[in-house]
């Protein structure tokens, strides 16, 4: 399919879906009005979507929409969300956060990646191909949720609503990876990066108890005592490093792309497993969040006057589960570490990472043909994600479940995701709507 088989006015579509702030953690401030507004010009912007596909809503923040193919059963499930996270400092921004500028071949603005443009891109593909008569082989349902950012039940409800119908997806694509240039710190390569599973995470409590007393005479051991003690023992015993099979694929692709000693590096980081882990966990930051879970104390209390011992004690840790361990064992094994009976610890919340999906398989593959249509000679790397979206609700019904939104993201577009300055190429949307086009295009049928 030719580039010319694309409707023009991408760019300006998403510049409109820029302009209506949708704004999730606001939406008790703001009431639903954006969100209703954004409905409305999807309506607008999207006709034959409306008129072809079965639309339902899904709480009040979920559009479910429903593409019959010649056959039925196990369909495709290619989801986005359309809510933002807030801007901060406005004045911060070269453009204004809301004003869909589009400057020089590029739109700028909040949700221009994360993740409006994944929304444009894959409804401008389903538009296109409706021009055309398109019916794919298999059944899609289009997915955008309206609360991924604050942790809303849409994507939940859509689960549940997948299950009592009894429809078990044949693959599933949510948000996470994008086409990047440094994969990983020190690694520069165009990837289409796709995520096969997520971490967890989880945050704990560490509570010490002592009595209160002058501090003129502590007692051998006080609370705080207890929990500086118990978060250095955390500090010298981390949790094992492995590297899963995933991981292994992953640096095996990134020694293609490396040169010199960082290729042999990373090519025994691949063939010896064991190492690669140790490796990898010595080097701390991102490489080393890679192979383990990780934990980091983000709070620590105790005390409110200089010369009196407090009467409690507390750390938070926050956790980010690796796949094959989970918030109980985390929680078993950090009470083993600290080994004191006078420390309780307590999961507040948690949230257990996924399974991985395959990267062997014919979803995967199906993924990657339709990168190298949009991006020729960009390979597709899997990785396992470390923040969290709406994907991991359909690891329950689903086991090929994808993470990767079809755009380009250079190092500066992705710090700007939450952060400042958010902007997308038109390029990058174009390229996107011809991977949705062709991977719909592609999908076989169930039988
Ligand atoms: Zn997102």
């Amino acid at each position: 399919m030719s580039t010319t088989e694309a409707r023009d006015g991408i760019a300006e579509r998403l510049s409109r879906m820029v302009q209506v702030p949708t704004v999730s953690a606001h939406v008790e401030q703001t009431g639903a009005a954006p969100f209703h507004d954004f409905e409305a010009l999807l309506l607008e912007s999207y006709p034959l979507v409306h008129e072809s596909l079965q639309f339902e809503k899904v709480t009040d923040f979920g559009l479910l929409f429903h593409w019959p193919g010649r056959t039925t059963g196990s369909p495709a499930v290619l989801m986005a969300h359309y809510d933002v996270v807030p801007v901060g400092d406005e004045d911060a921004w070269t453009h204004r956060p809301f004003s869909g500028d589009i400057v020089d071949g590029t739109v700028w603005g909040r949700g221009t990646l994360d993740d409006k443009g994944a929304v444009c891109v894959l409804l401008d593909a389903a538009e296109n191909l409706l021009a055309r008569g398109y019916v794919p082989e298999r059944d899609v349902y289009l997915w955008l949720g309206g609360n991924e950012e604050s942790y809303g039940t849409a994507a939940k409800a859509a689960v549940a609503l997948f299950v009592q119908r009894d429809i078990r997806p044949w693959i599933v694509l949510d948000e996470g990876g994008a086409v990047v240039d440094e994969p990983l710190a020190g690694i520069r390569m165009d990837a289409a990066m796709i995520g096969v599973a997520e971490k967890g995470i989880a945050t704990l409590r560490l509570t010490a108890t002592s009595q209160p007393g002058h501090a003129s005479a502590p007692p051998k051991l006080t609370a705080t005592d207890r929990i500086a003690r118990a978060v250095g023992r955390l500090r010298s015993n981390p949790f094992p490093a492995r590297m899963p099979a995933v991981a292994r694929d992953m640096f095996r692709a990134f020694s293609g792309g490396a040169t010199g000693s960082m290729r042999y590096l990373l090519r025994i980081i691949a063939a010896v497993p064991w190492l690669g882990a140790r490796v990898l966990a010595s080097m701390g930051g991102e490489a080393a969040a890679v192979v383990r879970t990780t934990v980091a104390v983000t709070i620590l209390e105790g005390g409110t006057a200089a010369n009196v011992l407090p009467e409690e004690a507390s750390a938070v840790l926050n956790v980010r589960i690796a796949p094959g361990d989970s918030a109980v064992s985390v929680a078993r094994r950090v009470r083993r570490i600290i080994h004191d009976a006078g420390v309780t610890v307590r999961v507040e919340d948690h949230s257990d990472p996924s399974p991985i999906s395959p990267n062997d398989n014919e979803q995967f593959a199906l993924i990657a043909a339709a990168v190298t249509d949009a991006y020729p000679g960009t390979p597709s790397i899997p990785y396992i994600q470390m923040s969290a979206t709406d994907g991991r609700h359909f690891h329950a019904i689903c086991a090929a479940t994808y993470r990767f939104a079809p755009l380009t993201m250079t190092g500066k577009q992705r710090e700007s995701i939450h952060g400042i300055d958010e902007h997308v190429t038109v390029d990058a949307l174009q390229r996107g709507e011809r991977f949705y086009r062709t991977l719909i295009r592609s999908l076989p049928p169930t039988v």
